[in-house]
């Protein structure tokens, strides 16, 4: 059965990380529009552009774009036997598209990974992300250079303190409303995310594992028996 997850949460939650260890684990891609966007906008394509502002103010891109952006990545081979989705869907409107766009694929596992705001805030305001690859540096590090490629670590441009506020409140109104959209399939699981990575990631794996062996799902997710 192909491995369809969507993992939900607030930005610092640990998404990225919980995401890209899963997807590793499973052999699937693992899918960010936050990511393909950054690309966008470093490659300085029409795309970037037009996502480049809307960003580095914390808000976020149209839903009308998303999508297709999603559609035409989730339509590429390597998608086919499975994907772990990071920073998608982010409204109702776009969790509705990805069961249009999935619907066929068989159940799809919705983790929600839930931090405390105080949290939240602390580690996106010392999170250093590498300027050549786009990868995350460990929280807490000291080294100045990227333990992937060894590019220099900056500051994301949306990690500034008003792009934070508003991230977390575009989140609590846009986003949120999403737990209740999934909360009723049995294939929707949270894990609490203020905890070691290590025990967040084990706790994400036992809860995956146990989703994908289940009763008799519809293509929704939805228990149908
Ligand atoms: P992320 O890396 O997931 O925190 O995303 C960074 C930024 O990209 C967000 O603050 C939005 O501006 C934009 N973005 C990423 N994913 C989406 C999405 N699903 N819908 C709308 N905007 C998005």
């Amino acid at each position: 059965m192909p491995l369809n997850v969507v993992m939900l949460g607030p930005p610092g939650a640990g998404k990225g990380t919980q995401a890209e260890r899963l997807a590793r684990r499973h052999g699937v891609p693992r899918i960010s529009t936050g990511d393909m966007l950054r690309d966008a906008v470093r490659a300085g394509t029409e795309l970037g552009r037009r996502a480049e502002a809307v960003m580095t103010r914390g808000e976020l891109v149209s839903d009308e774009l998303i999508i297709e952006i999603v559609r035409e990545r989730l339509d590429q081979e390597d998608a086919r036997g499975g994907f772990v989705l990071d920073g998608f869907p982010r409204t109702v409107a776009q969790a509705e598209a990805l069961d249009a766009l999935t619907g066929a694929r068989g159940p799809l596992i919705v983790v929600e990974i839930d931090v405390p705001e105080a949290e939240l805030v602390r580690r996106l305001q010392g999170r250093r992300v590498c300027s050549r690859c786009g990868a995350n540096a460990p929280v807490g590090g000291s080294s100045a250079s990227c333990p992937r490629c060894g590019g220099p670590l900056v500051r994301r441009s949306d990690d500034t303190e008003d792009a934070i506020r508003e991230r977390l409140r575009v989140y609590a109104r846009d986003t949120k409303p999403l737990v209740d959209f999934y909360r009723a399939r049995r294939t929707f699981v949270a894990i609490n995310g203020a905890q070691p990575p290590d025990q967040v990631a084990r706790e994400v794996a036992d809860a995956v594992a146990a989703r994908l062996a289940p009763a008799t799902f519809d293509t929704a997710g939805k228990a149908t028996s």
